[in-house]
């Protein structure tokens, strides 16, 4: 049976089939509109297998997981299974899983407690291509008399463990370094970096965010002491997050309040919310052997479009990717023409990370990797996840050659040009 949920606003009622197809919207009075979802890294489907594994939560079982009598036992009970099914994900003891709101939420509290662990120390070691949710609290530790090592990055976008080892002091708290980063996919070496964090007794934190269910984790080997995911990127709702705390690591709280948590996180539990990032990292882990097909959606995705489209490069190629992201690099045109292009044929991708989007400036990650100016206004970013198919991928290499072809012939700039932009390029970077 299919059930319609409707939705009624100011600017007029939608209604959401229930077991809805990916990405799909019935608006009233229009056709169905279906999308083609290539926007993982900024946001998933939530599985339909963890909507049911929620929506009791929100509806029968509504009691407080600390309260004493049964009712709310009977959901302190889920809580814990969903503590177990996380901590599976992260091979991880129970213990050592804190529910939090989001990736955000995590880095912050990591970033804040390993702070407070050493607080005779004074100096951090990240790199120059973290998510805002790092980079943006860098700034105000900067402020307060922090000193920041940013770490470089190579033109294909990896991190050098040497310039790491060789930023290290004794005056060193905290080693921040992303898994893997969500523009360009690259998988960053963060168990090297632990192993050289711990030489110098500094903490090692890792954003973990886009690697969660993508490649598997083992806390239980592991020279990291905090970690951060977030369910919305492994089909899981938004609002709901977690945080890896290696058992005996000296943690300070973020929030302040109740025991929930063991006094780590206070707040009432957003119980729905970590009941399904419990069956999302079950589904996850389940998932993880086949992965290799998105890996292979992606890779003939990337393939054909090198072989059908001139100039155009990977942004992070030939390196250790996550297996569903590729950034690619158009040369002489807009990323964004691209994407409000691809949108009006229903396909979502995006032009690098969502917390950024909307600004004109070209990607810090992708600037950070040198890239020339022709590359780094003209990419984008297709993120892939298990809800996608060889026909989306068809449909795509389709579109995409007729896309650059129509955008080349408008643009202003072409292969003559390029000498000029080069020459533009090197006088805007000597002028720096
Ligand atoms: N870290 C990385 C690498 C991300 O990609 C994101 C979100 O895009 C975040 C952190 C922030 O996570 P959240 O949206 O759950 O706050």
């Amino acid at each position: 049976m299919t059930r319609i949920i409707a939705l009624t606003g100011k600017t007029g009622s939608i209604a959401i089939q229930k077991d809805f197809p990916p990405c799909s919207l019935i608006i009233r009075g229009l056709a169905m509109q279906t999308c083609i979802y290539l926007d993982n890294n900024a946001t998933t489907q939530v599985d339909p297998q963890v909507v049911e594994a929620m929506l009791p939560y929100l509806t029968q079982y509504y009691g407080n997981p600390s309260s004493m009598h049964r009712f709310g036992g009977q959901v302190g009970k889920a809580v814990k299974t969903a503590r177990a099914q996380v901590a599976a994900l992260f091979n991880s003891e129970e213990s050592e899983v804190v529910f939090n709101s989001c990736g955000t939420e995590g880095n912050n509290t990591a970033i804040r407690a390993a702070l407070a662990a050493q607080p005779d120390r004074k100096h951090i070691i990240t790199t120059q291509v973290e998510h805002p949710a790092v980079l943006n609290v860098y700034k105000q530790l900067e402020k307060q008399g922090y000193t920041v090592t940013y770490l470089s990055v190579s033109r294909k976008g990896q991190v050098d463990m040497m310039e790491l080892e060789a930023s290290m002091t004794g005056n060193t708290a905290l080693v921040s370094m992303m898994y893997a980063n969500n523009e360009t996919g690259v998988i960053f070496p963060v168990e090297q970096a632990g192993a050289i964090a711990k030489e110098y007794g500094a903490t090692m934190h890792v954003d973990a965010v886009q690697v969660a269910g993508k490649i598997p984790l083992n806390m239980q080997d592991s020279t990291i002491d905090l970690l951060t995911i977030s369910g919305h990127k492994l089909h899981a709702p938004k609002g709901i997050g977690a945080l890896y705390i290696r058992k005996g690591f000296r943690f300070r709280p973020f929030l302040l309040g109740g025991h929930q948590e063991r006094g780590r996180r206070a707040g009432t539990e957003n119980v729905p919310g970590l009941i399904a990032l419990g069956k999302a990292a079950e589904l996850a882990l389940e998932h993880l052997p086949n992965v290799k097909q998105e890996k292979k959606l992606r890779d003939r995705l990337e393939k054909t479009l090198l072989k059908t489209i001139p100039e155009i490069e990977v942004n992070g190629g030939g390196t250790e990717r996550l297996p569903n992201t590729t950034n690619i690099g158009f040369k002489y045109i807009e990323g964004e023409a691209i994407l409000l292009s691809l949108d009006q044929y229903g396909i979502c991708a995006s032009s690098g990370s969502a917390c950024t989007s909307g600004s004109l400036e070209p990607s810090h990650v992708l600037r950070a990797m040198g890239l020339p100016y022709t590359i780094l206004h003209g990419s984008i970013r297709f993120s892939l996840s298990r809800f996608n198919t060889d026909a989306d991928v068809d449909r795509v290499l389709e579109l995409m050659p007729q896309i650059v072809d129509r955008l080349r012939a408008l643009s202003p700039f072409n292969s003559d040009q390029a000498e000029w932009l080069q020459g533009r390029e090197e006088a805007v970077a000597t002028s720096k």
